[in-house]
């Protein structure tokens, strides 16, 4: 069974509408409202819908374009917000039960950025808890289905916000991406999903899950409207000491742009499934053949319907003007497990923070040791635990050199890899995951395999580089699948430009599929 939205509207197009009197802003809340109504009973994409605030904040955008006056950028644009994003006075969970019952004193600044451009923040969505996970089904307050098939996860962290979009929920989203949460997601959920550069985005108000990881991301049904997203929600940020002060571009321009002698790599590593490569691509590489051997180290487990989606998508590019090679990053394959040592380590100083003192709930016991330890085991779920314990001991004396400085070093490798990796292309090319949605339940009963849903996106987040997921066609069980975009630090612009170009040639084989042709090049 199928939920998504049957008429895409573009963000852009509503707020000009808006904000002209074309539209009224509480129509387009009212429509987003009265799918929530009819559809999240089956998909469980909001953990809190703001109907009537939503409402109300829609009427004053509306009065205020009467008046004559001039409205933001997001003019009446229903947002979605993951629930761990700060909102003043309104219930923050991350759905977990330690946080039940806090109320955040501030906004984030991505939802006061949002706010100051007039979009109207709809609810907050579910997600696993406290970001970890792969398919939002660690969430206490139950799992988000893909709309696609409700049989199927959304993906996750953030899968709340992604089938949220994909269902015509809201307009956008906004997610958080620590080793992939927003483009894994997007990539499940047929919707476009990018990770800034770390740094682009301020984190305040974002509630820490890895703290050198962790970035804000924009979620929307097209390549354009994440572009405006973005546009809003990144920029220097006094409030966030790791917040970059370089000035940001409009993204409009690239928007057209094309790719016409861009330089875009392969990365071997991330899409050698076989399929790929006994696609002879002599015809597509401009140079370098890929050693036997970097084939060989690729990650296990790209789906052959994924790979086949790298490809023709590799072939669009080169049609389009680009230029292509293969190119091989050795130590993204290491990324998984130095992720699984630093992530955690982080988030096991992170979370010390909720012992019943602070935030949330509490449970008591005959001295502040014993609630503590009470507040923990009732307040936090399974793998949120697991997390915990992973990583006090990759940090406790002894293992600390063995484990989490070893991983370091790991990350170190990467970032030398990659830089040198860009000094040849301007962005490399993988799948975003390794297979389309799975089925709810499918991989809950052994966390090495959900870790594997984010073996192409975790990269990106070592090294702090920016990367968007795409919707490009369909796999073989007519689910969605993303392509990813990585790019070096601050390259959101090219890395438009390029989604663009695919987005574009997605559509039209969309178009030529329902009329029986094919679209692709080569
Ligand atoms: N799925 C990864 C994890 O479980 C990434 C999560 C995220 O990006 N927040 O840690």
């Amino acid at each position: 069974m199928s939920v998504i939205a049957k008429t895409p509207v573009s963000i852009t197009d509503t707020a000009s509408a808006v904000a002209t009197g074309q539209l009224s802003a509480r129509s387009v809340v009212d429509e987003c409202l009265e799918r929530i109504a009819k559809q999240d009973d089956r998909i469980g994409a909001f953990n809190l819908v703001l109907a009537d605030r939503a409402r109300e904040q829609s009427e004053n955008i509306d009065d205020a374009v009467i008046r004559g006056e001039t409205v933001g950028r997001l003019a009446g644009v229903p947002i979605a917000l993951k629930d761990n994003l700060c909102t003043r006075g309104i219930a923050t969970t991350c759905s977990s039960r330690i946080l039940e019952g806090w109320l955040p004193p501030y906004d984030a600044t991505v939802v006061k950025r949002l706010q100051d451009e007039d979009a109207i923040i709809i609810g907050k969505t579910n997600l696993d808890e406290f970001a970890m996970g792969s398919s939002t089904e660690n969430s206490a307050f139950g799992p988000t289905r893909n709309p696609h098939d409700i049989s199927r996860v959304p993906g996750g962290s953030s899968g709340g916000s992604t089938a949220a979009v994909s269902a015509g929920f809201a307009l956008g989203a906004l997610g958080s991406d620590t080793g992939g949460s927003v483009r894994q997601p997007a990539a499940l959920c047929g919707v476009v999903g990018l990770k800034p550069t770390y740094g682009r985005v301020s984190r305040y108000g974002l509630i820490a899950f890895a703290s050198s990881l962790d970035q804000i991301g924009p979620i929307a049904l097209n390549v354009a409207d994440a572009a405006a997203l973005f546009e809003v929600i990144a920029g220097h940020d006094p409030l966030d000491s790791t917040s970059i002060s370089h000035p940001l571009q409009t993204m409009e321009k690239f928007l057209e742009k094309g790719v016409s002698g861009l330089r875009v790599g392969v990365l071997s590593e991330l899409t050698g499934s076989s399929v790929f490569y006994e696609n002879n691509h002599k015809d597509v590489f401009a140079s370098a053949d890929i050693a036997d051997d970097t084939v060989q180290h690729a990650v296990q487990g790209i789906a052959s319907d994924v790979a086949t989606k790298v490809d023709q998508a590799v072939r669009t590019l080169k049609a389009a003007g680009a230029t292509l090679m293969p190119v091989s990053v050795p130590s993204a394959t290491l990324g998984l497990s130095a992720y699984y040592l630093i992530a955690p380590a982080e988030a096991s100083s992170n979370l010390a923070r909720y012992d019943g003192v602070h935030f949330g709930s509490r449970v008591d016991g005959n001295n502040s040791s014993e609630m503590n330890t009470a507040t923990r085991t009732a307040g936090f779920g399974v793998e949120v635990k697991r997390r915990i314990m992973l990583g006090t001991y990759a940090l406790s004396a002894g293992y600390y050199e063995a484990f989490y400085e070893k991983a370091l070093r790991v990350r170190t490798l990467m970032l030398q890899e990659f830089a040198k990796a860009y000094e040849d292309v301007d962005l490399l090319i993988s799948p975003t995951a390794p297979t389309t949605a799975f089925e709810l339940g499918s991989k809950t009963f052994d966390p090495m395999l959900m870790y594997m849903s984010d073996v192409c996106t975790i990269p990106a987040n070592l090294t702090g580089h920016p990367a968007i997921s795409v919707p490009f066609g369909s796999g073989d069980d007519g689910l969605p699948i993303g392509i990813q975009l990585m790019g070096p630090a601050l390259s959101e612009p090219l890395l438009f430009q390029a989604a663009a170009v695919l987005e574009q040639a997605a559509d039209s084989q969309a178009v030529a599929d329902r009329t029986g042709k094919t679209a692709w090049p080569g």
